[in-house]
């Protein structure tokens, strides 16, 4: 399956939260559901209610859209978070977030994940020192994440260290050095998104 390629907003529209996947635009008033609250689509504003099922599938869908990862890719968190010890769901979670363009993003060096992600790829970031260009690369405790040598001269980068962000317990930055370290595995609640996991669970327990 191809990666979703269409509007962003339409798949806030869809879940009815904002997922936060356009940077500074989902802070404005130009946010699509701060204007338009409603599904998209012609019935979009008189959908039945959700059974069971259709609630599950939402939280799912809900929580691959935060993390823009593909439906093959999210199960096989799901399975790897199912063979950790301890509750599934936050296993699932901790996975998702210990991604680099996770952590790039947290840590303030994007705007948005979706801007981590391309970030990642086009090689603006060193993990202990090495280039990795790798999105979905998962990070270990102690794991220093670093802007490149030759990217730190960009105005982009320089903008960006110069903005405060709220960065989550797990994570420590240094906005000088443009670089930033995992002190801690993530906690549930270090991770801020508005996802009930445990329908997740239960979706894919089934
Ligand atoms: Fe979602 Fe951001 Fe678009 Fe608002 S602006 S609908 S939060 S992607």
């Amino acid at each position: 399956m191809a990666r979703y390629t269409g509007p962003s907003c339409k798949l806030c529209r869809r879940e009815g939260v904002k997922l936060y996947l356009k940077g500074d635009r989902c802070y404005s008033e130009k946010c699509a559901i701060a204007r338009r609250a409603y599904a998209p689509g012609q019935h979009g504003q008189n959908r039945k209610k959700l059974t069971n099922y259709g609630l599950q599938l939402r939280e799912k869908q809900k929580a691959r859209r935060i993390y823009g990862i593909l439906e093959s890719q999210f199960r096989k968190y799901y399975e790897e978070a199912d063979r950790q010890k301890g509750i599934t769901g936050e296993n699932l979670l901790r996975l998702l977030e210990l991604r680099l363009d996770n952590a790039v993003f947290r840590l303030g060096f994007a705007n948005s994940r979706t801007e981590a992600r391309q970030l990642v790829r086009h090689s603006h970031f060193t993990v202990n020192g090495k280039k990795v260009n790798i999105p979905s690369y998962e990070l270990r405790v102690g794991d220093v994440i670093a802007v490149t040598e030759k990217s730190r001269s960009s105005e982009k980068f320089k903008a960006l260290s110069e903005v405060a962000s709220n960065v989550p317990k797990w994570l420590s930055v240094d906005k000088d050095k443009m670089e930033g370290q995992v002190v801690a595995l993530p906690q549930r609640e270090d991770i801020d998104i508005p996802v009930n996991e445990t329908l997740i669970v239960e979706l894919y327990s089934k």
